[in-house]
């Protein structure tokens, strides 16, 4: 059984508790994992704060840490295989995206290992004959870390890796449904040679171990990646006992293509965009918005394709896309589906679970497509976090901002055309914090992520994903 790593050590949940890891493809059980409660965040808290004061982290020195941060990314890169099986034996996504998590997670240690003289003190000019003046990097101290289940190896690195850079100590909790690949980075960071107590995992609900840890008094900071529905919580609670927090939440992400886009590629990256990783993404492109005069042949065209999408287990390597990570999410979905249908979008693909006897005991929706939508419908609004691309068309370049501007989130979008400067226009209006311009998906360590309105709150990634971790104190000396 794979248990709970507190103060440098593998060790039970302090109830006994355990709980069965499922193969969403099969419903096989893949592991046995520590089920942790309240008494195990708060030895969890206690280790880290040890740590933290201790100093052998919080007071290293840059050239330790950045060396730390790349034995964790060869670390990561010799076991990139077992990474990736695990990663898609408990979330159902292929083995190539995950293997393309591996390499994404390899590159943020990278660039946060390359990038830490940012931490270094900056001299202020103070204009004053015998003073001088500098701002210091100070790591905040205890940092709480919660992620979801769709990227669950990613979502914890954007975290862990900056967090270590700016000399944190933390507790992470990953989702409950797919702990294994975080118990994996925590056997690495060990065996990198992080001192006891600086990194701690523990295991479980969001309501046994999330909840607690955003309220432990002795946690600094809550980095969460999730819903709104919990988002809103945590800054609530963070908000009352004024901890710093930073929020990576939803999103409703507008793909938008004007008629003299490159067509073809462009309905390519639209089912990329829509069904990579069963719409299980905070960034998916589910939210079409088509340009009138080729809207009729654009959506039929998708809609053929969505059809032709080869659903399979994650592990064989002609897969094109996996099961959903749960029967309580399958059932979401399909909820959602049936929102569609009744609140008049025209069903043009999928709207069911497959009928192949093989993906019986997985579970799958298939790829769905709905046209003639429009906004005040429940699946445009909502993030259905499912295969479900909705179609909404558009006559003028202001109508498309502001279709695409029409929701409550803001965390990405996409714009397709032919023509660059209109292209740059529309995305220069777009109230999202990624805008790709005929590209879908891409981030890059060194580039900020995160969301406007209700996406989030902070960023992650890129400097400023760095500086999240850091308190600036100025120091104002006379000479
Ligand atoms: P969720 O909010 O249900 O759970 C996320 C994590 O929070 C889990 O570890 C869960 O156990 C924990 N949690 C639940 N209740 C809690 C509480 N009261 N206190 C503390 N922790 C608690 O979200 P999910 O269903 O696991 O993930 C899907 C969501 O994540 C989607 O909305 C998606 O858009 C979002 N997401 C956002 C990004 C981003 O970069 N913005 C990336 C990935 C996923």
């Amino acid at each position: 059984m794979t248990r709970l790593f507190i103060d440098g050590s593998w060790c039970e949940a302090a109830t006994g508790a355990k709980r069965s890891i499922i193969n969403p493809f099969d419903q096989s059980t893949v592991a046995e994992v520590a089920e942790g409660a309240e008494e195990d965040v708060d030895r969890a808290v206690r280790a880290a704060r040890a740590a933290f004061t201790g100093g052998r982290w919080s007071r290293s020195t840059l050239a330790e840490r950045a060396a730390l941060l790349n034995r964790v990314a060869d670390l990561l890169q010799r076991d990139k295989e077992e990474i990736a099986r695990t990663e898609t034996l408990d979330t159902g996504k292929t083995l190539v995206e995950s293997r393309v998590d591996v390499d994404d997670v390899t590159a943020v240690f990278r660039y946060y290992a390359g990038t830490i003289d940012a931490l270094r003190p900056r001299r202020v000019d103070t204009g004053q004959p015998g003073v001088v003046s500098r701002i210091d990097h100070e790591p905040v101290g205890v940092c709480a870390m919660i992620a979801p289940w769709n990227y669950p190896l990613l979502q914890i690195c954007w975290k862990v890796a900056p967090a270590l850079a700016a000399g944190n100590s933390l507790v992470a909790k990953p989702s409950e449904i797919t702990p294994l690949t975080t118990i994996k980075l925590f056997e690495l960071l060990a065996e990198a040679g992080l001192p006891a107590g600086v990194a701690n995992l523990v295991l479980g609900t969001g309501k046994a171990v999330g909840a607690p840890l955003v309220e432990h008094p002795d946690v600094d900071l809550v980095s969460f990646t999730g819903s709104l529905a919990t988002g809103r919580w945590i800054a609530r609670t963070a908000g009352e006992a004024v901890k710093k927090v930073a929020l990576e939440l939803g999103g409703k992400n507008p793909n938008i293509v004007f008629a003299d886009a490159d067509l073809e590629t462009a309905i390519d990256y639209a089912l990329i965009a829509a069904f990579l990783h069963g719409g299980q993404v905070c960034s998916a492109g589910t939210r079409l918005i088509v340009e009138d005069r080729i809207y009729d042949d654009f959506v039929t065209e998708i809609a053929r394709r969505a059809d032709a999408v080869r659903l399979g287990n994650g592990l064989d390597e002609d897969t094109e896309s996996g099961p959903l990570v749960s029967a309580e999410h399958l059932a979401k979905v399909q909820r959602y589906a049936e929102i569609g249908q009744r609140e008049g979008a025209r069903l043009l693909a999928g709207g069911h679970r497959p009928d192949e006897k093989e993906l019986r005991d997985g579970f799958f929706f298939r790829p769905t497509v709905f046209a003639d939508c429009t906004r005040e419908m429940t699946v445009v609004r909502d993030e259905t976090f499912g295969p479900i691309i909705t179609a909404e068309r558009f006559r003028s370049e202001d109508e498309a901002v502001e279709l695409g501007n029409d929701t409550d989130y803001g965390l990405a979008g996409a714009v397709w055309s032919g023509e660059g400067d209109k292209a740059e226009r529309v995305a220069a209006r777009l109230r999202h914090g990624t805008v790709w311009i005929n590209d879908f998906g891409p981030y890059l360590p060194q580039a900020e992520w995160g969301g406007f309105k209700r996406s989030g709150i902070g960023r992650e990634l890129g400097p400023t994903g760095l500086h999240e971790y850091c308190e600036p104190r100025h120091v104002y000396r006379n000479l």
